[in-house]
This record gives C-alpha cells, sequence and structure tokens, in this order.
C-alpha cells in the first residue's frame, strides 16, 4: 500500500486516537465523536457529523473513505434466511447469511474469499483459497446486512464467523474486526454474542486465548478418531485430536460460558454408535456444549445425511450423560444459504440495481 490506509472501517479506536493526534492535532475525543458516528449511527457523511468542526470535517474527508460492499444479489429462503453476495476488493465475491432463529437472527460473515482448509464435506473447501479479507471488508458485510435489514424491519443479534473460510487463518483481520464490533465505543456488541468458529488451527487457537480478544469460540471436530478427521478434513493430520482438546481445555472461558464443539454428522462414517460413545467420553468433563450439525447434502459432496430420529438420538444419548447438545438443522438450503454451500466464483456479475446501496 502506498500512503496511510484512508480505509476508515481498519482502524481500531486506539489507532484512530493516534491517527487524529498525529495529525490532526485532536483529542482522543475527536475519536470517540467519530466512532459514535460511525459504528453507532452509521453516519459516513461528514456533513452530517454536526458536532465537528467544519474545518476538520473537510480535513477528515480527504484523509478517510468509508467503502461499501455492494449487495450484488440477495436471496431470500422459504424459512425467513436471507443470503447476501457481497462484492469486496477487485471484484471478488463474499456471502454472509442471516439465518431465522425462532427469537433471534443470527448474521453468519465469511472471513476469506475461499478456504484453504480443503475438508472434503464443505463447499467452501473446493474453492481453494484466493485471499483473506481485510478488518474493512468483513466489517462492510455487516453494515451492508444492517442497511438491508431496515427493509424488513428485523436485525441480528449474534454474528458468527462460519461463512466462507478459516478465520483463524486470518488471524488479524478477524481479531480487528471483533475488536470493532465488541468495542463498547464500536458496534458494543457482548463478546458472548460473537463467535469464531475454527477448523482446529491449534497454535492460532492458542494465540488467540493469550490475546486480549474476548470473543467466544466454536470448534469443528467433526469426528472422534484421528483416522476418520484426517479422512474429511486434512487439517487433523498437523493437529491431531488430542492436541486439539488441550488447546480447548486451556482456552480461557468465563464462568457461565462454555466452547460450542460442532459435529458434523456424517451419515455412516462419524455418526455410529461407538462415536457416540467415544464423543461423550472425550467431552465429559469439559466446559463445553455439542452443536449436532446433520450434514447438508446439498454440498453435493457425495456424503450422506443422518437420519432425523438418529440424529435425536444422538441428542438424547449426549443428554443422559449429562452433555449439553443442540440440534442446528440446515437453514436456508433453498438459497444454498446453509453450511457448507457457500461458494463463490469471483467473477463480477450484473448488480441488482434495487439493491444498490447508497454511496457512503
Ligand atoms: N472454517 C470454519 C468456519 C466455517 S464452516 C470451520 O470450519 O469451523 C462452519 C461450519 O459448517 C463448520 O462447523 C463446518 O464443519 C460446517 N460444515 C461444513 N460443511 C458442511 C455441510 N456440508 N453440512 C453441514 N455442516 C457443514
Ligand atoms: Fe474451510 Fe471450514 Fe469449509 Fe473446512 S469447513 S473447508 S475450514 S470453511
Amino acid at each position: 500500500m502506498t500512503g496511510p490506509d484512508k480505509d476508515f472501517f481498519n482502524y481500531s479506536y486506539s489507532e484512530l486516537v493516534d491517527v487524529l493526534a498525529k495529525e490532526f492535532d485532536a483529542t482522543k475525543f475527536r475519536a470517540t465523536q467519530l466512532f459514535e458516528w460511525v459504528y453507532r449511527r452509521g453516519v459516513t457523511d461528514f456533513d452530517q457529523m454536526t458536532n465537528i468542526s467544519r474545518e476538520l470535517r473537510v480535513r477528515l474527508a480527504d484523509r478517510f473513505v468509508f467503502p461499501v460492499a455492494a449487495v450484488n444479489d440477495r436471496q431470500i429462503s422459504t424459512d425467513g434466511t436471507r443470503k447476501y453476495l457481497f462484492e469486496v476488493e477487485g471484484g471478488d465475491l463474499v456471502e454472509s447469511v442471516m439465518i431465522k432463529q425462532p427469537n433471534r437472527m443470527t448474521l453468519c460473515v465469511s472471513s476469506q474469499v475461499g478456504c484453504a482448509m480443503g475438508c472434503k464435506f464443505c463447499r467452501t473447501g473446493t474453492m481453494g483459497l484466493k485471499r483473506s479479507l481485510s478488518t474493512s471488508e468483513i466489517i462492510r458485510q455487516v453494515r451492508g446486512v444492517l442497511e438491508d435489514a431496515k427493509n424488513f424491519g428485523d436485525s441480528f443479534s449474534n454474528i458468527v464467523f462460519m461463512g466462507m473460510g478459516e478465520p483463524l487463518h486470518n488471524f488479524d483481520g478477524v481479531t480487528r474486526a471483533v475488536k470493532l464490533l465488541t468495542d463498547p465505543i464500536g458496534l458494543g456488541m457482548s463478546p458472548r454474542k460473537v463467535t469464531v468458529s475454527t477448523v482446529g488451527l491449534v497454535p492460532a487457537i492458542r494465540k488467540l486465548a493469550a490475546s486480549d480478544v474476548s470473543v467466544s469460540l466454536a470448534v469443528s471436530l467433526n469426528a472422534t478418531t484421528d483416522e476418520i478427521r484426517s479422512q474429511v478434513m486434512p487439517i487433523n493430520d498437523r493437529f491431531p485430536i488430542s492436541e486439539l482438546l488441550d488447546a480447548i481445555k486451556a482456552f480461557p472461558v468465563g464462568p457461565r460460558k462454555k466452547v460450542t464443539i460442532e459435529y458434523v454428522m456424517l451419515g455412516g462414517l462419524n455418526d455410529t454408535e461407538e462415536d457416540r460413545k467415544r464423543l461423550a467420553k472425550m467431552m465429559r468433563g469439559m466446559p463445553v456444549k455439542i452443536n449436532l450439525i446433520p450434514y447438508n447434502d446439498n454440498a453435493g459432496l457425495g456424503f450422506n445425511s443422518p437420519s432425523r430420529e438418529w440424529v435425536y438420538e444422538w441428542q438424547r444419548y449426549m443428554s443422559s450423560q449429562g452433555l449439553q447438545a443442540f440440534i442446528r438443522w440446515s437453514k436456508g438450503a433453498d438459497i444454498a444459504a446453509a453450511c457448507g454451500q457457500l461458494a463463490t466464483n469471483s467473477k463480477r456479475q450484473s448488480r441488482l440495481p434495487v439493491l444498490e446501496q447508497a454511496a457512503a
């Protein structure tokens, strides 16, 4: 990059304080005002920031830009789930999903264009990795969805990094975005309501644990033996189950908080009677809750979905073993918005004029 970054959404609060002090001889209070306008009120037009002097506003407008992720496409599922195709830098396309649940909406954002991890049951994995998203490109997805949510009179209460990509393979981009989302002067979300889901990059989990970033963690375990896990998740050859469990045990969680263990049930492969016994044994005594995710066979990758009855059986079994287990049935499968279905070809497509967003 030549010259200082003009993209406002790449700056943390403390970095903004520094820039304003150095380049504008302005106080910390100005940074607070700017953050409030942008993240609290969604205002990015300096003309509207009336508590800042005109002279300073003119100089700031020259220094900062507020890029918008154009909505390239939006689809609405019969179950109320909405999928957005956003255009980010260089015409790359990423997907974000607003998942409708009984009493809340969860926003699922992407962290990378594609993914390098190559899990065999996931469509994003078949894309390979093009690149990681910048913090701004992650924030742009959030802002884009918030803007469109006005048309529906709703919003989200939770954000999960479970879209395209492996969030901990984009450690800086993602943790900086998490900070903006949870900063009381930023979007002000509770760290309990922001979840990073990882394939199990052990060193990155440990780095996150040691950092000053407060966020909820979900780990995609998806198997109970190294043999099967390596077969479907190549990353297991580098970080086998025992190392992963150690990293999870060492992850700091608050007193009433748990790490989420995701378990995609691949019919006949990792959901046998022995598997559920091993899983229960493995999880006993750990501060975790389990999300059972029936394989979404719309991903079309040759695995089988378990029967509904068997999924309920597993849930009952986990409860009988004193473990908390939830079932995550596919949402938005009819619009290819469900787990494992996200994949884009990063070509410029014609935009839907009706969804064109107002330039910032
Ligand atoms: N890369 C991160 C986050 C994105 S994937 C991770 O792997 O955790 C989000 C979740 O979707 C993961 O738990 C993953 O195992 C699951 N998933 C992937 N493909 C799926 C499919 N076809 N059916 C059901 N869940 C799937
Ligand atoms: Fe990447 Fe997660 Fe898909 Fe694996 S499941 S390929 S880590 S997005």
